[in-house]
């Protein structure tokens, strides 16, 4: 069984191929493709410049993918795209693109949730069963646990998310979006130096704006180095995501953690959770540096588990693309 994904939920325009023979736990990825948005210095991502992008770049990647796969358009069996959540123009040159070969050339469309396919993925990449989830991205910062047929969130950020944080920060140093590798090259750099920041959790949810404001109000004094303020920063927001995940691992007595999404890239945050993980006798996955960030595989990946396990295909009238799907919304049958 063969699979495209196709991912254009923020930044990056992304297709890949997998193909799937029965027992297989693990995906065979045949092409991975991926090409992302650079905004200006000091800006965001705006999303009709990137919907502009990812138009521009969709044809290129999708050729690409399905080359380096060796295989054609009717070879194809399922056609999955990310339907959200994410920036709405973004996601109908996505969704644009999988009904087209859907339709053209009578392939299975099936809309996949996109935080889904981080989990996912993760989980098969990294062997995980019965894990705690950690998902630290652009557009998540959630703890989710799985029960009776969905991925609960047991804990989330009440305000932005901890991508948000370090992207809004950056662009207010005047770096480009995103600035999460940024920010951790600057903190590297760091004496370490601890500059004292709001820390702010309520019970297993937390909250990040008052770092960003406390943090945009000091830097401005000019007392403060950049390195500093990113090291103090990261220190802040990921000991607090670190402790409302010590919290949850107490409460659901999990035996695994495992983090994803772009923000589980960086190191001090795996380091954070690796303390607590052995604090606590889990062991800890992290989700492969090259699948942190959005990818087509994850979209690939889901569309085939969800088309095997629940048939979750749909006509192109009904296909559609909802820019605040929660991830807990999901029905997940594939899982016990
Ligand atoms: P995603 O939405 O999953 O692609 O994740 C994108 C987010 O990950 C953005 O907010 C980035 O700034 C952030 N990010 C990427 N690499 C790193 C890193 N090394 N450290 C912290 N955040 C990162
Ligand atoms: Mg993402």
């Amino acid at each position: 069984m063969l699979c495209l994904g196709i991912e254009s939920t923020a930044h990056t325009f992304a297709c890949s191929v997998i193909k799937y023979s029965d027992y297989e736990k693990y995906p065979n990825i045949l092409s991975d493709v991926r090409d992302s948005f650079k905004a200006a210095d000091g800006s965001g991502i705006h999303p009709r410049e990137a919907a502009r992008h990812h138009a521009s770049v969709a044809i290129k990647v999708l050729k690409q993918s399905l080359e380096s796969s060796k295989i054609k358009y009717k070879d194809l069996d399922i056609v999955a795209y990310s339907a959200g959540p994410g920036l709405g123009p973004c996601l109908r040159i996505g969704a644009v693109i999988a009904r087209s070969i859907s339709s053209f050339y009578d392939k299975k469309l099936i809309p996949i949730n996109h935080a889904l396919g981080h989990i996912e993925l993760g989980m098969s990449l990294t062997g995980g069963v019965d894990s705690l989830v950690l998902l630290v991205s652009g557009g998540h910062t959630m703890i989710l646990v799985f029960n009776n047929r969905r991925w609960r969130v047991i804990g989330e950020t009440l305000d932005i998310t901890l991508g948000q944080l370090l992207d809004q920060f950056g662009r207010h140093l005047g770096l480009a979006s995103p600035c999460g590798s940024e920010i951790e090259r600057l903190a590297n750099k760091s004496s370490k130096n601890y500059i004292s920041l709001p820390y702010s959790i309520k019970g297993n949810d937390v909250t990040f704006s008052g770092i960003l404001s406390a943090a945009k109000r000091l830097i401005s004094t000019n007392k403060y180095r950049y390195e500093d303020m990113c090291y103090s920063i990261q220190e802040t927001a990921f000991a607090m995501i670190t402790e409302a995940v010590e919290r949850a691992l107490s409460s659901t007595e999990k035996r695994e953690l495992l983090v994803v999404g772009g923000v589980s890239a960086n190191k001090e945050l795996s380091h954070m959770l690796n303390l607590a993980c052995l604090r606590h006798k889990v062991k800890f996955n992290s989700c492969p540096i090259s699948f942190a960030g959005d990818n087509g595989v994850q979209i690939a990946w889901t569309g085939i588990l969800s088309y095997l396990k629940s048939k979750l295909f749909v006509d192109i009238p009904n296909s559609f693309v909802n820019q605040s799907w929660r991830v807990d919304s999901v029905d997940v049958l594939w899982r016990n």
